[in-house]
Formats: C-alpha cells, structure tokens, sequence
C-alpha cells in the first residue's frame, strides 16, 4: 500500500533552494523520528535547511567523517569544520522494513531504507529513504528493483513535528535513467 503524501495546509513560504520543496510535508509522519538538535549534529541539520549534506572536516587531519562527534577518530583533534559533500553516492546494502514497526512507520510496511557510501570516501555511509522524489512516501520505491551499488543522490524531505515544527531529512533517488524509472 502506499499512502499519499499530499500537501499540508502549512502556508510556508518557499524559502528553501535547491532540490528541496517547501510543500513537501507528507502526510502523517509526524510521529517520525526526527533530530534532537544536540551540539554537535547542529551544523549537519542547519545544512540540510538549506540543501546542503553537510560532513564534518578535522580541522587537524582535513579527514572527513559521519556522523558527526566532537573529536577526529584518526588524529584525536577535535578542531572540526562542516563541508558541503556532492550528495551523491552508491547503494551499498538495503532493508526491507515489516512489521512490527513504530505505529508512524507501519502504514507504510514494506519499505526500503538503504545505506549510502558518499563519494566523498568509502568510509562515509549514511542510512536513509529511497525516494523518486522529495513528496514521496517512503514506500515510493519497490525494493525487488534496488540494485547494490546503483548510483544515487541527495534529496532533502521536509517533514513535520506535532508542534508544527519542521526539519528536513535526507533522503535518496536514484539518479541512473535506467533504474530511476522504476
Ligand atoms: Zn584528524
């Protein structure tokens, strides 16, 4: 089954650039998981307000790294700076999500949630939606046609908080004509 992800009556302005879509509010995933804004991911999801995928750099090292923590695993510098990466990548694994799930996520069973290795290293993989397109419910895609190492990149999702708040999420599409079509 897939639900829809209409728009909201959220009368946001389109403030946001790039890939991302200001009406882009699914519908009913407000009892999603979303970011608990501690210090030290704070660049990351600023970053994705603005469609950007953000990646920590060691200010020692120049080593980028994900997810985000206050010190360099390789020089134990804790000098850091955030960079934009390119936002594209390879599927390296995937899931299938059943029940039982989060009452949230269940209306959606089954989905796909994928693992990302970024370009910018094979160490830096991200865990996220695969979408065709940002209003997508996250079951857009039928995992019987995810394919490893398909190429792919950032979109980012606008979605809701039950106080009406709003954050945007990483998500992916594929960005192969062969497969986006699918
Ligand atoms: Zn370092």
């Amino acid at each position: 089954m897939q639900l829809g992800c209409g728009v909201t009556s959220d009368p946001t302005p389109a403030e946001q650039t790039g890939a991302m879509t200001a009406e882009a509010v699914p519908v009913g995933t407000e009892g999603f998981f979303g970011p608990l804004g501690d210090e030290e991911s704070e660049g990351f999801w600023e970053g994705t307000a603005v469609g950007e995928l953000r990646l920590q750099v060691c200010g020692a090292c120049g080593r980028l790294r994900f997810p985000p923590r206050a010190m360099c695993p390789h020089c134990h510098s804790t000098e850091r700076q955030w960079r934009a990466a390119s936002g594209k990548g390879t599927i390296w694994s995937f899931v299938v999500a059943h029940p039982p799930l989060l009452p949230a996520y269940a209306p959606f069973a089954p989905y796909p949630v994928i693992v990302v290795t970024l370009d910018e290293g094979p160490a830096l993989r991200m865990v996220g939606n695969l979408v065709t397109q940002p209003e997508d419910a996250i079951n857009a895609v039928d995992p019987a046609t995810i394919v490893i190492g398909e190429p792919v990149k950032v979109v980012f999702c606008r979605r809701a908080r039950p106080d009406g708040s709003s954050f945007h999420l990483p998500a992916w599409v594929r960005t192969d004509p062969q497969t986006a079509a699918k």
